[in-house]
């Protein structure tokens, strides 16, 4: 992909987030790796109003370019493409029913067997830090071990993908987990199916297109 079709597509996504639901506002922000580094969106500046200029560039070695201020949460998306080299693009958003499994400190446990796209039996919480801060990184880069998604206690969620598309559809995904999980907790606890099983649909996973789970 040429790096103008990147931005372009960086800002179709972060439309798209609202559209789908999962993001509102100037909430949330997408990375995709690039090179030596990576591309990101600006902070604080609304979706619909940005341009592929906008969006800003970032070096694993922590040079900046661009006309704007680069996102708040540059350090975790950073940290986490040097930490996963399959990582290909990140998505954070603030949606809604994994935000309120997270201010609850809820971890999604294997409710159904869609969490595997995910890749393993639960989605963690990740401990609350400020936003923007390497506390907060550290926390992210620790909960998303062998995953491809975790929630951020009082804040939201991070999702991850080879491609952006995939990591698009993954927060899409694990929305509709965490609003199934906030169904059945109105009823009770409820049941969760054995880790072995959600290894079983992982593999299943690689067949059927959904290339789940361990960055894939
Ligand atoms: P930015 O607008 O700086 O990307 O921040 C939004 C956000 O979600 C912070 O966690
Ligand atoms: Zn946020």
């Amino acid at each position: 992909m040429t790096e103008l079709k990147t931005r372009r597509a960086i800002i179709a996504a972060c439309l798209a987030m609202e559209a789908k639901g999962i993001n509102q506002g100037t909430s949330g922000n997408v990375s995709v790796r690039r090179g030596e580094g990576m591309l990101i969106t600006p902070s604080a500046l609304p979706y619909d109003q940005t341009t592929p200029e906008d969006i800003a560039w970032i070096g694993f070695d922590e040079t900046a370019a661009g006309p704007r201020k680069p996102s708040s949460e540059w350090r975790f998306h950073l940290d986490i493409l040097r930490a996963r080299p399959e990582v290909g693009a990140i998505v954070h958003a603030h949606p809604p029913a994994c935000t309120a499994l997270a201010i609850m400190h809820r971890p999604i446990p294997a409710i159904h067997y869609m969490i595997a796209a995910a890749g393993g039996p639960d989605i963690r919480c990740a401990p609350y830090a400020t936003y923007g801060t390497p506390e907060l990184s550290a926390h992210a880069v620790e909960a998303l071990q062998d995953r491809d998604a975790c929630l951020l206690a009082h804040h939201g969620a991070i999702f991850l993908g080879p491609s952006l598309d995939r990591a698009l559809w993954l927060a899409v995904e694990v929305e509709a987990l965490a609003r199934q999980y906030l169904d059945c907790l109105k009823i009770g606890e409820p049941p969760v199916l054995p880790d072995d099983e959600i290894e079983r649909v992982r593999e299943k996973f690689t067949n059927y297109g959904y290339g789940a789970g361990k960055g894939g």
